[in-house]
């Protein structure tokens, strides 16, 4: 290997085997569909609860000529919808604007309050981290979302003296001790999620997508591409498909 090699994966994360609930936090709608649908699917089959919390309604995405008003409804339906194909029903939008995201206060506080009502003991976001090889994954907002989400876990929603307003709404503080990040950057990724079993519900979720991905008639190929990339990377069996995460550990 040369020196300038990405190490293939250079270090094993350690998951909790004990999660009984995992909540997302994403900025637009597709984000949690594109980056970890399979692997939320293999969790609701095992029994575990999802939410999905997403910081912004994709009011500005799109690429035929809906009207903008009609825009943000549009998708919510459609991650309502695709939430379903992958057992989840918990699906909360807190409503920013599109495109315009930043880790604000505010913004930490919508998500702790997320936290602290559905007390999961693992959080999955995106990486704050630019992924220079790929930019599409580190989108402006998707890197506010995952810092706001980064500070809602460390240190707002555990401390019961941040954001006075939720406990005066009845939501003491709750400790999420793990955060998996999507989009990381490659180098950074530590754990892989087996979804050959539920790449046909990730793909059906994507689909239902419509105002986003029914112009790319590719895009079920594109993903199992995808896939059997991530899952050649982690060493998963010949053909195993696999989606890929930085796993973060928060004493
Ligand atoms: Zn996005």
């Amino acid at each position: 290997m040369s020196d300038l090699a990405v190490p293939s994966v250079p270090h094993r994360a350690t998951v909790r085997d004990d999660v009984e609930r995992v909540l997302v936090v994403t900025a637009h709608p597709d984000d949690v569909d594109f980056g970890a649908a399979g692997t939320v699917a293999a969790w609701t089959a095992a029994g575990i609860e999802v939410a999905y919390c997403i910081c912004t309604s994709g009011d500005a995405g799109g690429f035929d000529d809906t009207p903008r008003e009609e825009m943000a409804p549009l998708r919510e339906a459609e991650q309502t919808a695709a939430a379903a194909v992958v057992g989840v029903s918990d699906v909360r939008f807190l409503g920013y604007p599109d495109g315009r995201l930043v880790p604000s206060i505010e913004l930490r506080r919508d998500i702790s309050r997320e936290i602290r009502r559905f007390r999961p003991q693992r959080v999955l976001t995106q990486s704050p981290e630019i992924y220079w090889r790929r930019m599409g994954a580190s989108h402006p907002d998707h890197r506010a979302a995952g810092e706001a989400a980064l500070a809602a876990v460390y240190p707002d929603a555990r401390n019961p003296f941040a954001h006075p307003e939720l406990l005066a709404e009845g939501l003491p503080a709750w400790t999420v001790p793990e955060m998996w990040l999507v989009g990381a950057p490659e180098e950074r990724q530590d754990h892989a999620v087996d979804i050959t079993a539920t790449i046909d519900r990730k793909i059906a979720a994507l689909d239902e997508h419509a105002s986003q991905t029914a112009h790319r008639s590719d895009i079920g190929d594109w993903v199992r591409g995808l896939g059997v990339e991530t899952g050649r990377r982690f060493g998963l069996p010949a053909g195993h498909l696999a989606e890929s995460f930085q796993v973060v550990t928060i004493g």
